[in-house]
Parts: structure tokens; C-alpha cells; sequence
């Protein structure tokens, strides 16, 4: 059995962002040479999100203003996390999000149901972050 680890990093310009990374994680699987097993994609911070969905944009705005309407950022005062900080609402989205996907591989390539797509969610940005991608198999 091979494995295969990769981090990929983030230094995203607002607070919230949803980004496609389904083209990085491929070419990690490509890297890796590894054709049959499974690939484990995370975000390694408590206040982003990797998870899989569509690839468009109103649906984007839906899980924005979902997301807001659950755990809206303001007023900052309204959690008890927010003493000295100002992130609860991001581990609140986070986890409503998740943490992980895992992706069968079959054939060299991400066996994907339709419209699938990865993504990283970020809901406390403007700062570096990363995803780690572990691919097991052969
Ligand atoms: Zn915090």
C-alpha cells in the first residue's frame, strides 16, 4: 500500500470565501500515482470547512446567508467565546460545514457523483491556512 500527504495553503483576502479546490486535489492524486483507494481532504483549522457540493454560485450565496442566519458574525458580543476573540460564528459555521471529505479513488481519478465538487470553506480569513490531503492505496 502507498501514502501520500500534502498540504495545500490558503491566505484568503476576506473573512468568508468558498473556493473550488477539486483542480488541487486531483493533481495531488496525480502526484501521488496511487489508482485505487481513497483520498481524505481536511481543513487543519477549527474556523474552516472542507466539504463537498455544486459548483455554483447562487447556491454559494444560499450557504452564506444560511450560514449568517444560523450563526450571524454580528454582534460579536452575542457568544461567550467572543472574549478577546471575534471568531465564534466561524467555529459555529465550521461546524455546521465540517471538517473532512473522503473521496473513493478508482482508475487514477476521484470517483465523484454528480455535480460533486471539494471546497474549502473558509469563515475566519486574511490569514494563512491550510488543508491537508492524505491519499491511501495503490
Ligand atoms: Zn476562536
Amino acid at each position: 500500500m502507498k501514502s501520500f500527504r500534502k498540504e495545500l495553503w490558503f491566505d484568503l483576502p476576506t473573512r468568508r470565501a468558498f473556493l473550488n479546490i477539486t483542480p488541487k486535489v486531483e493533481a495531488a492524486l496525480i502526484e501521488s500515482g496511487i489508482r485505487e483507494g481513497f483520498c481524505l481532504v481536511n481543513a487543519m483549522h477549527i474556523s474552516a470547512s472542507v466539504f463537498i457540493n455544486d459548483d455554483e454560485s447562487g447556491l454559494h450565496a444560499d450557504f452564506e446567508a444560511w450560514l449568517e442566519k444560523l450563526a450571524p458574525e454580528k454582534p460579536h458580543g452575542q457568544y461567550a467565546h467572543n472574549r478577546g476573540e471575534d471568531n465564534a460564528d466561524a467555529h459555529l459555521k465550521r461546524t455546521i460545514m465540517g471538517r473532512e471529505v473522503v473521496v473513493a479513488v478508482t482508475g487514477g481519478k476521484l470517483d465523484f457523483g454528480p455535480w460533486e465538487q471539494i471546497f474549502y470553506g473558509e469563515f475566519d480569513g486574511m490569514r494563512r491556512k491550510r488543508v491537508l490531503i492524505k491519499i491511501i492505496g495503490e
